[in-house]
């Protein structure tokens, strides 16, 4: 019997030391600085840099791939088991009570960008390695951890890594959450784009532009219209005060050169969960349905309202549904456009079930959009990621999660979008604990020293289970 908690006790001081100078190098996208070896620039390559020197003087085996990735391998067999990380990390941003490169360590907590995305759990599964090879565990199988350097913006670290490298038979990604994330929805993002802008005038009202939304995966919190035409100010701005106060939104009209001005603000939130914001675009897009436009308008409002507005499950598109697995498809209009020259555009963040159809889905959008004068283009498609809830890779998961922690075990699913989505047979397998704050991407982020040293026990034990 290993005392694994034991193991990494042992370790403690060696760990912070090594994750601190790890979070000291500011591993972040730099084209500017990105040549042959380092396709991401010096910060991540020094990162890389970090990690693969460490694993050798460790005495693992290391491959780097031209700088998009690398490995630290050991263990012996034909059967590999992979864990996913990866070390580059978002912009450190404003108002961070420390340095957020200097890794203070407070109250038992590192304030560094990246200690919980993904460095510190990065670490915490490098020491569970570590502690295998130190004890000279016999193991029948070969265990690489897979060093990705892309994470937060192209992931073209893992696509180049396994168009060269072998695809792991199982494995799992210490970049989200315990117990487990099993399951992820399918993720569309395309847009209706208007295919020829239409010259015609008739309508009382003529829409010049339009504007709401920059990133599809987030619900817009602002929008703005501008329009001219047959229009009686006093009216209008009756109007539009009472829509806003009925909805309990905020908004704004000003005259300008004859034109027209709406502001409206909504609520921004994740666009996984769209019905718990509040869609600034659609809502003025909505209030605007009321008046007569022009062709290119009208059809951009009809189109909104015909088929996008107040609807985040895709009742109005007939593509409605949901499976036992990761529930319901959800839909967000991210962005939309509209200008007389260029026409409209809709940018939509669709996430389906993984039992879901998802051709007849995207026929529909494509017809839909066609009645509008608008083509779809896809712009991003993951299919459905699910490891079934009697693979062995769950059971040895969940099995180890419940002995070292004392709780009990579960599977998550999610709207998409975890690393572990790489691998053919993988889940991602914290290293945040239920109910940990968490602060991924944001200032003052932390790891919590007690957590992490909780989790490279968790995980020395899985890889041990996995690859004995
Ligand atoms: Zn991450």
């Amino acid at each position: 019997m290993i005392n694994w908690k034991q193991e990494v006790e042992n370790r403690k001081e060696g760990f912070i030391e090594d994750l601190r100078s790890f979070l000291q190098i500011k591993s972040v996208l730099d084209p500017d600085t990105a040549k042959e070896g380092a396709p991401f620039g010096e910060g991540i390559r020094k990162g890389l840099d970090f990690l693969l020197e460490t694993g050798e003087a460790d005495g693992f085996r290391s491959k780097d791939l031209d700088g998009y990735a690398a490995h630290l391998e050991f263990g012996e067999g034909d059967e590999l088991v992979g864990v996913l990380c990866h070390i580059d990390v978002v912009p450190e941003g404003d108002g961070w009570s420390s340095d957020p490169f200097a890794a203070e360590l407070r109250d038992g907590k590192i304030y560094a960008r990246g200690a919980i995305d993904d460095k510190g759990p990065t670490m915490a599964a490098y020491y569970a390695m570590k502690i295998i090879n130190e004890l000279g565990l016999k193991l029948t199988k070969r265990v690489r951890m897979i060093i990705g350097t892309d994470e937060e913006s192209n992931w073209q670290c893992v696509k180049h890594y396994f168009k060269h490298e072998e695809m792991p038979t199982i494995g799992f990604a210490p970049d989200a959450d315990f117990p487990i994330i099993y399951a992820e929805k399918g993720l569309f993002d395309c847009e209706w784009r208007q295919v020829k802008s239409s010259e015609t005038n008739e309508g009382d009202v003529r829409l010049l532009s339009f504007q709401s939304g920059r990133r599809l995966n987030m619900v817009p919190d602002q929008a703005e219209a501008v329009l001219e035409g047959n229009v009686e100010i006093e009216e209008i701005a009756a109007e539009y005060k009472e829509y806003l106060n009925e909805l309990q939104l905020i908004g704004k009209l000003s005259v300008e050169n004859k034109r027209f001005i709406f502001h409206l603000e909504g609520q921004s939130v994740h666009g996984s969960a769209p019905e718990k914001g509040k869609n600034a675009g659609l809502f003025l897009l909505n209030f605007l349905s009321r008046y007569s436009f022009d062709q290119g308008g009208q059809n951009f409002i009809e189109l909104a309202n015909g088929y996008l507005t107040g609807d985040t499950e895709g009742n109005k598109l007939e593509i409605k549904d949901s499976d036992d697995i990761t529930g319901p498809l959800t839909l967000n209009t991210g962005i939309m456009t509209y200008t007389t020259t260029d026409g409209g555009i809709f940018g939509l963040n669709l996430r389906y079930p993984v039992k879901h159809d998802f051709e007849s889905t995207q026929r529909k959008l494509t017809s839909v959009g066609k009645q509008y004068g608008y083509e779809l283009n896809e712009i991003e498609h993951l299919t459905p990621h699910h490891v079934p809830k009697d693979h062995p890779l769950i059971k040895t998961l969940l099995n180890v999660y419940e002995k070292q922690t004392g709780e009990e075990g579960y599977l998550i699913s999610i709207g998409g979008g975890t690393y572990a989505r790489s691998l053919e047979a993988g889940v991602a397998f914290g290293a945040l604990f239920p109910g940990e704050e968490e602060l991924a991407h944001q200032k003052d982020e932390y790891v919590d020293v007690e957590n992490i040293l909780k989790a490279a026990a968790i995980y020395a034990e899985a890889i041990y289970e996995l690859a004995k």
